[in-house]
């Protein structure tokens, strides 16, 4: 049996007035999906659980089949993972960006998009001068990380610097403000700004009316997660692919194989063609895939609705059909089409509410939804005897729906 698990992030959204109340997705034209809905099995999932962030971390963690309350420990280790920093037992990551104080406020949460370039000669000068704090590691633009050896580092209240753009920065810095570590954390990131004001990289930026990236702000941090291994945990060997490495960051920890395929970006312009024909070289010795899609949510961040409804109609033409067309010479075979979360175009970011999923698997039960999108779904589950299902157990509930014939 091989398993595909297709994610379009932040693809589910609410009615818009724009599109004469119907959302992207009921807009966008979906047949392969809506003959997964057809065919197959659909419902509802709470991928996000209550009381914790609605972020891609959470959620995908959750649709990987790992209960984000129990294995979740900050979104720090999870970069980590992902640009090959190794934890260890006692170290706290801590997601570290570049950004732009101006006059004691936070003026801009990614230093004015820095390059990678440029951000690799200043993440230099840090460890050249502040080693003795711990390690900065080199992400991607202005995302990257810093590794701190003290455990209790991981209890500290931090805030991610996007929520906070114009705020003063003594407001938000890590807290409790008289906790030793938070001081002197909270005096590691003022001191990085003596440096990096100076540094011919932010003099450069100063020339050309850049803003600068005069300043580093620590947030989202914890300890290496213990995850049991996904081949141990599920009797499959899976594989992911995707362009953010937050997912596979995920899927180092869980032991998967992080397909790198070239054309990945993570955002519009995403090589869709590349991703499914990788796929289906990666279910050659693999029994599952994960294929993430990460351009329906940056187009709800932009509050772009043709940019959600082309990404939405690239997934299913792109992705699900060929895969649809292809899988069958595969032998059996189960697909499954779900958001992370919702990203809608009003609310421009994520929320928690409940999303939609619909799977398929040749011969087995199918309810008859009439299509993919959020009304036909919600309506097919309110009509059911289904009941709102915690997203980490999704996973089970697909690969035990596709052993219909063997029952
Ligand atoms: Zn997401």
């Amino acid at each position: 049996m091989k398993y595909v698990v297709v994610i379009g992030d932040g693809m589910v959204d609410l009615p818009l007035k724009e599109l004469d109340g119907k959302t992207p997705l009921q807009q966008a034209k979906t047949p392969n999906m809506d003959f997964i809905a057809k065919n197959g099995s659909c419902g509802m999932l709470q991928t996000v659980p209550p009381g914790m962030a609605p972020g891609s971390d959470v959620a995908n963690l959750s649709i990987m089949g790992y209960d984000p309350k129990k294995y979740y420990t900050g979104r720090g280790p999870l970069e980590a993972a992902s640009i090959g920093a190794e934890l260890s037992d006692d170290d706290v990551g801590f997601r570290c960006n570049f950004i732009t104080e101006d006059e004691g406020r936070l003026d801009d949460f990614n230093a004015g998009h820095i390059s990678t370039a440029e951000a690799s000669q200043l993440i230099e000068a840090l460890n050249q001068h502040f080693y003795r704090y711990g390690k900065f590691y080199l992400g991607t633009s202005y995302r990257h990380l810093f590794v701190y050896k003290k455990k209790d580092a991981a209890t500290l209240e931090s805030t991610p610097p996007h929520d906070v753009v114009g705020e003063p920065i003594t407001e938000h810095l890590l807290k409790p403000e008289n906790d030793p570590l938070a001081i002197k954390l909270n005096e590691l990131m003022y001191k990085t700004s003596k440096i990096l004001e100076k540094h011919p990289v932010n003099q450069k930026r100063l020339d050309k009316g850049k803003k600068l990236a005069n300043m580093i702000w620590l947030w989202g941090q914890g300890t290496k997660p213990q995850m049991p291994p996904f081949v141990d945990t599920y009797g499959i060997k899976g594989a992911t692919i995707t362009g953010v490495d937050l997912i596979k960051g995920i899927g180092t920890y869980l032991g998967l194989t992080n397909v790198h395929v070239p054309g990945a970006t993570g955002y519009y312009d995403t090589d869709y063609c590349g991703k499914v024909n990788f796929a289906l070289e990666a279910l050659q010795d693999h029994d599952l895939v994960f294929i993430h899609v990460e351009a329906p949510d940056e187009a709800g961040h932009a509050g772009d609705i043709q940019e959600k409804i082309l990404a939405i109609e690239r997934i299913d033409r792109r992705i699900l059909g060929k895969l649809l067309e292809e899988l069958p010479s595969l032998g059996d075979y189960a697909i499954a089409i779900l958001p992370d979360h919702p990203t809608p175009i009003d609310v421009r970011t994520h929320t928690s509410d409940p999303i939609p999923y619909a799977m398929y698997s040749p011969g087995c039960e199918s309810d008859k939804t009439e299509a993919y999108n959020e009304s036909s779904v919600e309506n097919s589950f309110k009509n059911s005897s289904k009941e709102l299902m915690e997203g980490y157990k999704f996973l089970k509930f697909f690969i035990d729906y596709s052993q219909c014939k063997k029952a």
